[in-house]
């Protein structure tokens, strides 16, 4: 996949009250802080200092504009060194349609106090100017972010890194493009919704495909680039036959591989950057893509099972805001119930997301049980343990919604010698008992996204960038 290049404007707000000399002090600051921010390590993209500072209505016009227009400018962060009366930034506030955070941090950590005088306090007033830039955004609903604090702070940092990957996230959400080979599972809910509203919102584009359309590719893909792919397999993952001789093993494997390679081409070349498949809707086709899916999953591709194209698009959404680390597509399978080990079985019918993956998978080859197609191989992991988020996204008819609970996600204890999948355990908060009630209660759906490297935070503040409704499960 394409690497993502984006960049973040830092606006400085004042005014020519003070004189050109204050002015200039002002830059040489913020020159400061923008280079040791950038060099902090802590930030995912860089930031451009604005030399032209934000001192009147025309100049902050001009640079909402252009940061509007620059497709490489995912955001913008403002700081107020001084006053900065607030009516000069409506009108660039108002047209301003990309992300804001506004830094509520000032450049000396504490105050001189036997030197301060009216003139240092006059160059160094954030808390003034703060509190009248905050008044405009807050007027004007701008859903912004705020980091509080001194900018060298190492928390202060990893906040506006955060929000940076929010910001991209939230861009690159008007890029991404879910190809559907078949549609939704036949009977099935909360896999449903609003395609024409997900495009006005998030800006997801869903497209649907016949199974044909991908089977034509499939077909065209040599059994030299298959042979490749299989021998690469090899040096990534454990191969494991099991009842099968080698020969009928590799057979379905390499049915696999050509999946990855024509998945991968179709989507390519059509600009997708998600897809979702539906076991019931594979003429054509002998498996159902299972170890290719996984394959694309750790590639960055979004993907959700059954059609469900809300998940795959959010799935994607959820692997740019985390670099796509410890990231993937989800379901709840079956509860632990023993008092005091109460957890949730993850897993998937074979696509689980090797991005998650606590030790080396390997691949397995066996029967399915349900779409009557041939064994397909998968590959088999344990999850990792960390602390995150997992999310779900339904449609409600007059509305989106998202929910999301935190969880604790652990390693198996226990072998499970005959599950053919790979699995991922958690324990949701604040407990079991009233996250899975709340879940349940407030229509959570059963496919989701975990990430074990997003927070709630950053879903929540992309929520309200895009006014969609959420509930939090902590
Ligand atoms: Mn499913």
């Amino acid at each position: 996949m394409t690497e993502i290049k984006q960049e973040f404007w830092f606006v400085v707000g004042s005014q020519h009250l003070y004189g050109e000399e204050a002015l200039e002090e002002v830059k040489v600051h913020a020159r400061d802080m923008v280079a040791k921010l950038n060099t902090s390590g802590l930030l995912p993209y860089p930031l451009i200092f604005q030399e032209e500072l934000a001192v009147s209505a025309d100049s902050i016009t001009k640079l909402m504009k252009e940061i509007n227009y620059r497709d490489e400018v995912a955001g913008v962060i403002t700081w107020m060194h001084t006053f900065s009366p607030a009516k000069m930034w409506i009108r660039g506030t108002k047209l301003l349609q990309k992300p804001l955070l506004h830094l509520a941090t000032q450049y000396n950590e504490s105050i001189p106090w036997s030197t301060i005088d009216m003139d240092f306090m006059n160059l160094n007033q954030s808390a003034h100017g703060d509190r009248e830039y905050g008044f405009i955004n807050a007027r004007l609903k701008k859903n912004n972010e705020i980091v509080v604090g001194y900018w060298e702070n190492k928390d202060v940092q990893e906040k506006i890194g955060r929000w940076m990957d929010v910001a991209v996230a939230h861009n690159e959400g008007f890029n991404i493009k879910v190809a559907r080979f078949g549609d939704n599972m036949r009977n099935v809910g909360v896999t449903e919704g609003d395609k024409v509203e997900a495009q006005i919102q998030f800006g997801w584009t869903v497209d649907y495909y016949g199974i044909g359309d991908l089977v034509a590719v499939v077909n065209a893909v040599s059994d030299e680039e298959v042979d490749q792919l299989f021998a690469e397999y090899g040096t990534l993952y454990d191969f494991d036959y099991a009842d099968y001789d080698k020969e009928t093993w590799e057979k379905h494997v390499k049915v696999q591989a050509r999946y990855e390679i024509a998945i991968k081409r179709f989507l390519d070349e059509g600009g997708y950057t998600a897809f979702t498949s539906n076991f019931e809707d594979l003429y054509g086709m002998d498996q159902l893509p299972g170890l290719a899916v996984q394959r694309l999953m750790a590639q960055g591709y979004g993907f959700a099972g059954e059609g469900d194209w809300k998940t795959a698009a959010l799935n994607r959404f959820m692997k740019i805001m985390s670099h796509n680390q410890n990231t993937g597509f989800m379901e709840d399978y079956t509860y632990e119930l023993a008092q005091g080990q109460e957890a949730i079985l993850q897993s998937h019918m074979l696509e689980v997301d090797p991005s998650l993956s606590a030790n080396r998978p390997k691949i397995l080859v066996s029967p399915l049980g349900i779409g009557g197609k041939e064994d397909p191989a998968r590959l088999v992991f344990d999850g990792k343990a960390g602390e995150g988020v997992v999310v779900s996204m339904a449609d409600f008819g007059t509305h989106y919604k998202l929910l999301i609970n935190e969880v604790e996600a652990f390693e198996p204890t226990e072998e499970a010698p005959h599950l053919p999948v790979a699995r991922v355990m958690w324990k949701v908060k604040p407990d079991f008992t009233n996250g899975v009630k709340s879940w349940i209660e407030t229509g959570g759906g059963h496919h989701t996204v975990v990430s074990l490297n997003v927070t709630s935070d950053q879903v929540i503040a992309w929520a309200k960038l895009v006014g969609l409704e959420y509930i939090l499960i902590k």
